[in-house]
């Protein structure tokens, strides 16, 4: 099992390498964040020594759990799934980067758990492209707004934005929502981008994506 991990590392950041260089990009300005839900710690230590360095969890209790045990070494921890109010004192501080501020209440939140500890806490805005119900993130149309409201937030630095784009048949499919994205972040001032999982992280390369998030292509299939 642990071999395994080693070895899907090595695949998945030879694939992130090869897509940077097809799009004339350089292999490292891409971060890898190995979503590690579901996974224990063994796993995440086998991925770390393999290449990883950062991780990426989507429940706070787990993540905490996992990663912020007291005495065990440290790694660096995206914050990758929905956010509520009510668990923001978890999290900031300890993640080095939050994905998924979708709000302007959810971003004053997190402003104020940072000022309470004196830091500035790095966020993305996570976009709903496709207008999806069941979907976090904010509208298009609100966008702008947001990213200027945020900018008058001291605590937080806004280093990009993010998106999950609805389940398309294959890889492709998802290209049109990631250059989306891509144009978007133009008009508003942004260009880093938190874009591909497992099924398509290639192509968020060559459409620009700065941070992919890959699980199932380096832990193996959830149960
Ligand atoms: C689990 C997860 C991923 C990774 O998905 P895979 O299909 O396993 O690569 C990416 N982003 C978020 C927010 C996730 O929860």
């Amino acid at each position: 099992m642990i071999e395994r991990v080693a070895q899907s590392v090595a695949r998945v950041l030879k694939k992130i390498e090869q897509a940077a260089i097809r799009s004339g990009r350089s292999p490292e300005e891409i971060v890898l964040v190995a979503a590690s839900k579901g996974v224990g710690i063994a796993q995440v230590r086998e991925a770390a020594r393999s290449g990883v360095a950062v991780f990426g969890e989507n429940r706070v209790r787990e993540g905490v759990q996992k990663f912020f045990v007291e005495g065990q070494e440290r790694f660096s921890v995206h914050f990758i799934g929905p956010l509520q109010t009510n668990k923001v004192r978890q999290v900031v501080g300890l993640f080095d980067l939050i994905h998924s501020i979708d709000s302007l209440h959810l971003a004053e939140k997190v402003h104020q758990e940072a000022e309470k500890r004196a830091i500035v806490q790095p966020v993305l805005i996570e976009v709903n492209l496709a207008g999806e119900i069941s979907k976090q993130g904010v509208s298009v149309e609100a966008l702008s707004r947001l990213v200027w409201e945020v900018g008058q937030l001291r605590h937080l630095s806004l280093q990009g934005l993010m998106v999950i784009p609805p389940v398309t048949p294959n890889a492709e499919g998802a290209r049109p929502y990631f250059a989306s994205l891509r144009r978007l972040g133009t008009q508003v001032g942004i260009h880093q981008f938190s874009m591909g999982m497992s099924s398509d992280f290639e192509v968020a390369i060559e459409e620009g994506a700065k941070w992919v998030r890959v699980g199932r292509a380096i832990f193996g299939e959830r149960n």
